[in-house]
């Protein structure tokens, strides 16, 4: 058996790795390149159909970076079964859509820089028509069913913890007479978190492979950041300002959204209105909603007393632009969450050019905020920033929350592991850049006796 590795190899993006045994070759997650112009490159290729055929397709959650080159692959004739939960594959569609908006915008910027070095003009990786014959494929599996996948191949996916729908899966891959027991990780979610339960631990495995992204720090607590954000919103609130939120559309906006109804349960901050301005953020919401018995036990009880319902009735979708627009006459205190989650583009630039000069508005960032991002310049202090070609001076109080990742840090992963390691299984470490990796290797080794794995980008493991 071999595992090729066509992304997230000493990076965290781009996931995709090819599972091939003499009878049955098996591709979990299909992601797409992020950042930097030569890295996203790298999404016009499919190295995994140029091997040999696919028999089957698996996906661990609807992360752009682990689905995004999905309708790549049936564009380039992949017509074979996509195995992945039903959340999954909702949210995914959504998350999908975006990114053909975003790839456009992309796109032409890329082609502006062709046009100018007279190289040949690059087409649209896909376009709608691709990701709705994506359907036709689409195999829901639920939470604890094992599924035959492919000749000697079968899946049991169970819950990771780190976004709706999300899951680690369980290959028994029968080979020469033998079976033996493939774990992929996926992205772990931490533990403890609200609203969604923990990662399900498995105990028996011969081969893990499993994510590293932050394999060399642990998080901030999120019970310290929720009493940070609680404070500095029951300030806002006080001075009847504006609270600014820019997020990400899935994940960390309904977290929030769990957090504020609970703490106006709790009575630990008055009710005030919350607008969702992002047509994106509410249809996830709604797909969240679609989706409560994956909830963690506390927000099912919460649920299920009405409770959830009654401390969301403050919040208020914002669809059309019309809506948004309207929110500028919006008295305060309100709170706005609007993406982009790094302030780099859509709705909540203009909630920022028409707030930031007040003094009262407080602008909570909840997510990581890259190097030369709009969102990184006003977390470093700036005071003049550039929003739609308008100088706007920043008086407004702009604060950082660490603690709501949606991924665990080194000693939840350390944890994960753990319950395979009496097995003694042949671990492998992707998913993360390599100082994160080596120092989540070192701490297994020295805990457990196990050496890591550390393949680069293409290449081929035996196990
Ligand atoms: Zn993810």
């Amino acid at each position: 058996m071999q595992i090729h590795f066509h992304g997230a190899a000493g990076d965290v993006t781009g996931a995709a790795f090819q599972l091939t045994t003499d009878r049955a070759s098996v591709l979990v997650d299909c992601g797409l390149y992020q950042g930097k112009r030569q890295t996203v490159a790298k999404n016009r290729q499919i190295p995994m159909l140029a091997r040999r055929h696919v028999d089957a397709v698996v996906v661990t959650h609807a992360h752009l970076d682990h689905i995004g080159r999905l309708p790549f692959l049936t564009k380039r004739g992949y017509t074979g079964p996509i195995f992945g939960t039903q959340p999954t594959f909702d949210l995914g569609k959504v998350i999908m859509r975006d990114a053909i908006r975003l790839q456009l915008g992309d796109l032409e910027r890329e082609n502006r820089h062709r046009k100018r070095e007279r190289k040949p003009l690059l087409e649209p990786l896909y376009d709608e028509t691709d990701v709705e014959r994506l359907g036709a494929l689409l195999q829901p599996v639920r939470y604890g069913d094992r599924v035959e996948i492919a000749p000697g191949v079968s899946a049991r996916f169970v819950d990771a913890g780190h976004i709706l729908g999300s899951a680690s899966i369980e290959f028994t891959v029968e080979e020469d007479g033998a079976e033996r027991t493939v774990v992929f990780s996926g992205d772990l979610g931490p533990r403890g978190a609200p609203l969604l339960a923990d990662p399900v631990p498995f105990e028996l495995a011969d081969v893990v492979l499993m994510e590293s992204t932050y394999g060399d720090r642990n998080h901030r607590s999120l019970q310290e950041t929720a009493i940070e954000a609680r404070e500095i919103i029951a300030r806002a609130v006080e001075a009847k300002a504006k609270i600014l939120v820019p997020v990400f559309a899935i994940g960390r906006t309904q977290l929030l959204l769990y957090l504020l109804a609970s703490a106006f349960q709790r009575q630990t901050l008055p009710r005030f209105p919350v607008y969702v301005d992002s047509p994106m953020a509410i249809e996830a919401t709604r797909i969240y909603g679609q989706n409560t018995e994956i909830f963690d036990t506390e927000a099912k009880a919460m649920l299920d007393s009405g409770e959830l319902q009654r401390n969301l009735e403050s919040v208020r979708p914002s669809s059309s632009v019309e809506e948004s627009r309207a929110l500028n006459q919006v008295a305060g205190p309100c709170m706005i969450m609007a993406g982009s989650g790094m302030c780099s583009g859509g709705r909540i630039l203009h909630h920022l050019r028409h707030n930031l000069g007040h003094p009262t508005t407080a602008v909570l960032m909840v997510g990581y905020q890259s190097p030369g991002s709009l969102g990184r310049r006003l977390l470093d202090g700036e005071k003049r920033v550039n929003i739609f070609g308008e100088r706007v001076t920043v008086r407004a109080s702009v604060h950082t929350l660490g603690g709501f990742s949606a991924h665990a840090g080194q000693d939840d992963l350390v944890h994960w592991f753990a319950s395979m390691a009496a097995a003694r299984p042949e671990l492998i470490l992707a998913h993360g850049e390599d100082r994160a990796r080596q120092a989540l290797s070192q701490r297994i080794e020295s805990e457990h006796g196990i050496r890591a794995r550390c393949p680069e980008l293409g290449d081929v493991i035996e196990v």
